[in-house]
């Protein structure tokens, strides 16, 4: 599938978004329809019902799987879906490995949902590859990682677990969803499986939510596609055309996200200094190296430590341009409060344990002007 000759940002605008072959529409039509007609008992034109196929679902897919390097890509309706959907290739007695930052959703179905089906989870600093060797037993299946981690921007190297992974037959699973495929590639280092909630720089206009697992292997692709088909979770033909519209300018938009990010980054080094801001692209960052080589740039995820909740909520009640809110990779700049946002089911204690106090904020920058975006926060900051 992903055999293109072309550049990454060429293959965000054609792969599997080529001109209708009925009318020249240089658009992927919205194919609003649950089933199809077929021409004779057993006969045909590849689609049989909307929960296996849809056109423009398909063409989403072939995208998706360009852009990450991988052999097929299958969409849900969530990213949570697409996680759901990626632990139903475990049976009860089976274990993973998991980034004890990952995202406060992740860690919620394993431990609330999941763990009622016989699935046990193991979280582990992941930023050091030698946890996740320690952590793996016999039964383990799989690794998930999720790399820069939310909200504390920590980084793993992809590389040296997948060699830990495929050492001792597991697979690994890469939450990609910070960084999207024009800022990182897991496959290419290894990775087996890669995960997106495309509700944020893949989409990238915060109108939509999905998910999608890109995979390496067939009998990933058939057991995705059996558990599309089974569970039914899939992304909906307006949601598809949504992320097929927004992937066109993934490379351009994720071009100005990392250029706001890092200065960003720099203006609230200058006003708070270095030990309060999280952010790869900083040469304070503990992995700073590691992101600079396994990163085709930094991204516009960054945390900020304020020190207390009532300044975080000084911060929070004086933004105008930005807006405090959940969620991420919009073109708009996205404040959120992880505490009592993102990881409020994390409770106090396992907050504490990864460095989520009351006075962190969150920052997914946009691409607005960036003067204009410095402005709001020097005001808020006041
Ligand atoms: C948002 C998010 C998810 C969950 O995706 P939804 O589309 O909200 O279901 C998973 N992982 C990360 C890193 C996320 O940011």
């Amino acid at each position: 599938m992903s055999d293109s000759k072309y550049g990454f940002a060429t293959r965000a605008i054609h792969d599997g978004q080529q001109p209708d072959p009925l009318t020249g529409a240089v658009n992927v039509p919205i194919y609003l329809t649950s089933t199809y007609q077929q021409e004779a008992i057993g006969k045909n034109k590849g689609h049989e019902y909307a929960r296996l196929t849809n056109p423009t679902r398909d063409a989403l897919e072939e995208s998706l799987c360009s852009l990450e390097g991988g052999t097929s890509a299958h969409c849900f309706g969530s990213g949570m879906a697409a996680i759901t959907a990626l632990c139903t290739m475990m049976k009860a007695g089976d274990h993973v490995v998991c980034s004890d930052n990952v995202y406060g959703g992740t860690s919620r179905l394993f431990d609330k949902v999941l763990v009622h089906y016989g699935l046990t989870f193991t979280y582990v600093d992941t930023s050091n590859a030698e946890n996740v060797r320690a952590a793996i037993r016999p039964e383990t299946k799989l690794v998930h990682i999720e790399t820069p981690t939310n909200p504390m921007m920590s980084v793993t190297d992809i590389r040296a677990v997948a060699e830990i992974c495929h050492a001792k037959g597991v697979e690994l699973s890469v939450d990609n969803t910070f960084l999207s495929p024009y800022l990182q590639r897991p496959i290419e280092l290894g990775a087996d499986i890669v995960m997106h909630s495309t509700t944020k720089f893949l989409n990238g206009h915060s109108d939509g939510l999905g998910g999608v697992l890109v995979c390496t292997k067939p009998e990933q692709a058939e057991r995705f596609r059996f558990v599309q088909k089974c569970t039914g979770g899939i992304l909906s033909p307006f949601d598809s055309y949504l992320l097929l519209r927004g992937v066109k300018t993934l490379a351009v938009r994720m071009k100005q996200h990392d250029t706001n990010g890092r200065a960003v980054a720099e203006f609230l080094v200058e006003k708070l200094g270095a030990d309060k801001v999280f952010y790869p692209g900083l040469a304070t960052h503990p992995q700073h190296e590691l992101a600079k080589r396994q990163q085709r740039g930094f991204g516009s995820m960054l945390s900020l430590e304020l020190g207390s909740l009532e300044k975080a909520n000084a911060f929070a009640s004086r933004l105008k341009l930005c807006y405090l809110a959940e969620s991420l990779g919009g073109v708009e700049t996205l404040i959120c409060h992880p505490a009592t946002m993102t990881h409020a089911a994390v409770g106090a204690e396992g907050r504490a344990k990864l460095g989520i106090t009351d006075g962190l904020m969150r920052i997914s920058v946009g691409i607005e002007e960036v003067e204009d975006i410095i402005a709001d926060l020097t005001q808020a900051l006041a």
